[in-house]
């Protein structure tokens, strides 16, 4: 059997993107991939040189109408496929992505502005979140209650039907995928919106998704702007659920739209994440992970601990040393593999992200690094920033409130535990915080008082699939990972037999 048929584009990416001339990117309705129907396209850049590498459809309601009738008619199929069929389909997925890794990458990094270093560990994280799906759909099981011995219970979790998957662009077909595989192990047909700031690698897993024989309909890739087709697939009645990652402003309008229809909702959104560093931490292990914490994909990662609060009585220390560091990273080409910050992913955060910094010095910052834009020869359109370090800032101040999403920190001392604690809390998000102290009642004591979905002690970023992902407060509602993605996307149904 010839192999790899339709994976033309995957195939010739680095010369497409090579190429002065942008190609089209397609929608992927009914195992196909198609224009949007009104023939309307959006500009994609490749935030390193500022240059249109690409157009993709802004899908309207005709298109997301279209999806919908292929997955309403693929859902009877999908949902009773039995386990070990879609085991073995996702597992195809993941094991594309991986062969497809450096294309992936590539694509990755030229949509997003991420080092290509970078966007090789997470097209990776992208397989395995398949290939965890994959084996989930084999052991999701239901449950039994038995009352006694009067009688039996039970509980069948059953696909809710066709869902919808909506993602951000800093982690693009890492979360793309986060979403959709537990949507489609649970056995619902999905239909998806990538950011339109970054369709590539979700376009490009279009293709993948027919070579590994995903049967037509069971997922549906559109492409478009949130104003337009997002709100076309959360506003359409017989999307049930809708799964959502981005900001929180755009949660909330998604929350009013979706409730009163009565949808499912998981909602994971911003966060300005406390990075708490006491004076009995292993101080070396914690400015290198500090460094990444602060500045990894550009500092627009929702987990960025992007509020330092250092003990006091090691806050200068702290200050010489992290400086020293930061100032050695290395902004530039994201294809070099010395570079450590590529571009920002778009003019317009570009542009956001040095105003949040002007805005800090207004506000009495004192910026002891970075805190300009970096011109980088031979890519002088390209959004570069450089990343920085504030002090002296209040922390009630808009830039210790706001989430800013990029190349930007603020350090601040703390006199004890109970300050550190107050500060740390003092914010309207709860998603993610780190704690430094190799004093473990401590930081159990510490951990059991922050108000954050996610607490990572003496580490960041380390991540188990099974583990509850979401947050607190303004940063969410709901849970993913693991189980708690495949019961979001299922609905209980209780069976009780009188013996
Ligand atoms: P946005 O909220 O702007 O967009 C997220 C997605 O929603 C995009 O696909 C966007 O489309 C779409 N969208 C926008 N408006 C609507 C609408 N009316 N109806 C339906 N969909 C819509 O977030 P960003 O893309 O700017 O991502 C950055 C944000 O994401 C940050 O706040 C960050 O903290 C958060 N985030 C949270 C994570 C978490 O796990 N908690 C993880 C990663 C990021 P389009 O882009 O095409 O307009």
């Amino acid at each position: 059997m010839q192999k790899n048929i339709h994976l033309n584009y995957i195939k010739k990416i680095q010369t497409l993107l090579q190429s002065n001339s942008p190609f089209l990117i397609q929608n992927y309705i009914n195992g196909e991939l198609t224009a949007s129907s009104n023939e309307e396209y959006l500009d994609n850049f490749n935030p390193s040189n500022g240059l249109i590498y690409s157009h993709c459809p802004n899908s309207n309601q005709t298109d997301v109408q279209l999806a919908v009738d292929a997955a309403t008619s693929a859902c009877p199929l999908w949902k009773n496929l039995p386990a070990e069929n879609k085991f073995i389909i996702l597992n195809r997925i993941a094991e594309l992505i991986d062969i497809y890794n450096d294309e992936l990458a590539l694509a990755e990094s030229s949509d997003q502005g991420k080092p290509i270093w970078l966007a090789k560990n997470e097209i990776k994280r992208a397989a395995q979140n398949f290939r965890f799906y994959a084996t989930a759909a084999m052991q999701f099981s239901s449950e039994a209650h038995i009352m006694e011995e009067s009688a039996i219970n039970y509980t069948i979790r059953q696909p809710i039907g066709i869902v919808g998957c909506i993602s951000p662009w800093n982690l693009p077909l890492y979360l793309f995928s986060w979403k959709i595989a537990p949507a489609l192990a649970a056995g619902n047909c999905v239909i998806a919106k990538p950011s339109e700031i970054t369709p590539l690698t979700a376009f490009l897993l279009s293709e993948i998704c027919i070579e590994a024989g995903l049967p037509k309909g069971v997922l549906n890739i559109l492409h478009g702007n949130g104003p337009v087709t997002g709100q076309a697939i959360i506003e359409h009645q017989q999307i049930k659920a809708i799964s959502f990652t981005g900001g929180t402003s755009t949660g909330k309008h998604i929350a009013a739209t979706a409730a009163p229809m009565f949808k499912k909702l998981s909602l994971e959104l911003g966060g300005k994440n406390p990075n708490i560093i006491f004076a009995d931490c292993d101080f070396e292990k914690m400015i290198k992970t500090t460094v990444n914490s602060s500045f990894l994909n550009q500092g627009e990662i929702c987990l960025c601990g992007s509020r330092i609060y250092v003990e006091k009585r090691i806050y200068d220390k702290f200050k010489t040393r992290f400086i020293d560091e930061v100032n050695q990273l290395k902004v530039g080409n994201p294809a070099e593999s010395e570079t450590k910050i590529g571009a920002i992913v778009s003019k317009q955060h570009y542009e956001k992200v040095l105003n949040c910094i002007a805005r800090a010095e207004a506000e009495g910052g004192n910026i002891l690094s970075g805190g300009k834009p970096k011109n980088i020869l031979g890519l002088e359109n390209g959004w570069y920033i450089e990343p920085t370090v504030i002090e002296g800032l209040q922390n009630n101040c808009l830039t210790q409130q706001e989430e800013i999403f990029g190349p930007v920190v603020t350090i601040t001392p703390f006199e004890n535990e109970a300050d550190a604690i107050e500060k740390a809390n003092e914010s309207i998000y709860g998603l993610a915080a780190t704690i430094w102290t190799e004093n473990l009642t401590k930081a159990h004591r510490v951990a059991g008082q922050i108000n954050s979905g996610i607490i990572w002690i003496n580490c960041w970023l380390l991540r188990d699939l099974r583990t509850p992902f979401g947050g607190m407060k303004n940063s969410g509602v709901g849970r993913e990972g693991g189980w708690e993605a495949m019961r979001f996307f299922t609905e209980q149904k209780n069976v009780c037999i009188k013996l």
